[in-house]
């Protein structure tokens, strides 16, 4: 661990554990064993605060990863999961759930340094918005259901259609909600039955590594759950393509996901794809201005913009337009920008000097296109991968910020005049993720919800999510649902019996 890292946990009164959890040697999780990498090779965390290193942990070869798809299946295959009884598992899961509340605070501090998330947000929406999906789907196990049918045909006959687990699942996440996109995966496959491996993002993969300490004090049988830490261009690529894997669910860009579909698909496997965005925010005349300018701190600004459902492009109506850019300026210039542990900041840094250059890149793209700069565009500091919250205004359908995910905290706001333009440019986009309505007007809302090509639309609100509820993309956005009973049947596969009296 650098010095600055040390520091910075110091500074912020983190935990005597989360010091001692990055001070020790980090181990993958295979069959309920921890193991390092065949030859031993490592992958460096970086906090991005200071670009310093935290620790490292193994990058695994695909011996490594194909072991661990082997486990999931002999697992899978076992009396020892199989015959496990569905309120047993769902106790299991219920135990696992209470040791991540017990841990919670240990858990957001990792995340937070980590992945450079602001503590306060990583404590109230990624660790207790995991723990909720944990217990949500810890409700299921005993309540999947097949049915018996009226078959037509002569004869005496029973006939029905059942619900069985998939199989293995290869779960693949991104850094930019490492805990909870991977408790998404976990929840919902181990409720409908299914093991998994799971393979976390390059830049943040000491979360699901703390993560497998619990599941193994929770009691699950080995096998049930691996985790498998390394390079997704190697065996992240390697794990889709395996023909033990019976199902493949991606979270990730829409780049790498088409090829993650591609592949799967070849082999057969079940496959749910949740992809990139470029979710509109449509304002009308009438709507809660303040309402509309506290959305944005969560829509756009929350996570530093590194969110899948930000709503980085806004219309607003004419008669409102300047008014709202204004409002929302104000705002943004209050936010504070700084250290991710430091529990009074609003929005941390960017993940890595990568995607950092790349937002920069996209900021001077936007002034170059002529739209008007109105707060923030700056890199902040010399260390780490700050950026100011920035809001662009003026902006049209052909800039390549409103019609390209940016990934970061980039608002692109523009005017328009009439109801049926505004649906037109909010659906002029290749993602199809998510909107969001503003206005009074409950009929015009409605009529707007209907026409809006989205996975997700939002009435006066931007950015919530629930267990109960499915989470997905339209067009380039991706295929299948989180959440909610459509992602547990995505883990499920039917079998018609029959039998003749
Ligand atoms: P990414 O580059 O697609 O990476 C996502 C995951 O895929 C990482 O674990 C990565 O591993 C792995 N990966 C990379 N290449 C692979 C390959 N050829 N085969 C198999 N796995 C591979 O995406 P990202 O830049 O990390 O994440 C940002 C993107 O995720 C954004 O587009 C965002 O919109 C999207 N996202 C969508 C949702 C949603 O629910 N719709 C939620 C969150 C994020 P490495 O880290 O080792 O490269
Ligand atoms: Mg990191």
């Amino acid at each position: 661990m650098s010095s600055k890292v040390l520091s910075h946990l110091q500074d912020n009164n983190a935990h005597d554990e989360t010091v001692a959890f990055i001070s020790k040697t980090l181990q993958m999780y295979i069959d309920g064993k921890w193991i390092n990498a065949q030859n031993d090779a490592r992958i460096q965390a970086y906090d991005p605060c200071f670009n310093s290193e935290i620790t490292s942990f193994p990058s695994a070869s695909n011996t490594d990863l194909d072991n661990a798809v082997c486990a999931a299946r002999r697992t899978f295959d076992s009396n020892e999961w199989s015959n496990m009884l569905p309120l047993q598992r769902e106790q299991l899961m219920h135990r696992l759930a209470n040791l991540i509340e017990e841990k919670a605070d240990v858990l957001a501090e990792i995340e937070a340094l980590d992945a450079g998330k602001a503590i306060s947000g990583c404590r109230e929406v990624d660790i207790a918005g995991s723990i909720d999906v944990l217990r949500y789907f810890a409700g299921w196990p005993s309540k999947i259901e097949g049915s018996v049918r009226p078959v037509s045909i002569p004869g005496q006959h029973i006939a029905m259609a059942v619900k069985e687990p998939v199989g293995v699942v290869g779960a693949i996440v991104p850094w930019n909600w490492p805990f909870n996109m991977m408790i998404w995966k976990f929840a919902a496959a181990i409720a409908a039955g299914c093991t998994l491996v799971l393979k976390p993002a390059q830049q943040t993969s000491l979360s699901a590594i703390y993560f497998a300490q619990l599941v193994e004090q929770a009691g699950f049988p080995a096998g049930v759950f691996n985790l498998v830490t390394g390079k997704g261009s190697t065996i992240g690529n390697k794990m889709v393509a395996h023909p033990l894997i019976s199902k493949v669910s991606f979270t990730g860009s829409t780049e790498v996901g088409r090829q993650v579909g591609a592949m799967a698909s070849s082999n057969l496997a079940h496959v749910t794809l949740e992809l990139g965005g470029k979710s509109p925010m449509v304002v009308f005349g009438d709507a809660d201005i303040e309402r509309v300018v506290n959305a944005t701190q969560q829509s756009v600004f929350f996570n530093s913009g590194q969110v899948c459902s930000a709503g980085s492009r806004m219309y607003v109506h004419n008669s409102i337009y300047e008014e709202v850019v204004e409002a929302i300026a104000a705002k943004t210039k209050e936010m504070k920008v700084g250290l991710s542990l430091d529990s009074t900041t609003d929005m941390g840094p960017i993940i890595s000097s990568s995607q950092h250059a790349s937002i920069m890149d996209y900021i001077s793209i936007g002034q170059r296109e002529g739209a008007r700069l109105v707060c923030g565009g700056k890199s902040v500091g010399d260390d780490g991968f700050f950026i100011q919250p920035t809001v662009f205004a003026d902006c049209t359908n052909t800039m390549r910020i409103v019609r390209e995910e940016i990934f970061g905290p980039v608002l692109a706001i523009q005017p328009f005049e009439t109801e049926e333009q505004a649906i037109q440019l909010a659906n002029d986009n290749e993602y199809g993720l998510a909107a969001s309505v503003f206005t009074k007007d409950t009929s015009r809302a409605w009529r707007c919800v209907k026409q809006i090509k989205a996975g997700t639309v939002w009435i006066n609100t931007h950015d919530l999510v629930d267990p109960c509820l499915p989470f997905g993309g339209f067009k380039n956005s991706g295929l299948g649902k989180d959440l909610g009973p459509e992602q547990l049947e995505q883990f499920l596969q039917t079998k018609t019996i029959w039998q003749e009296l």
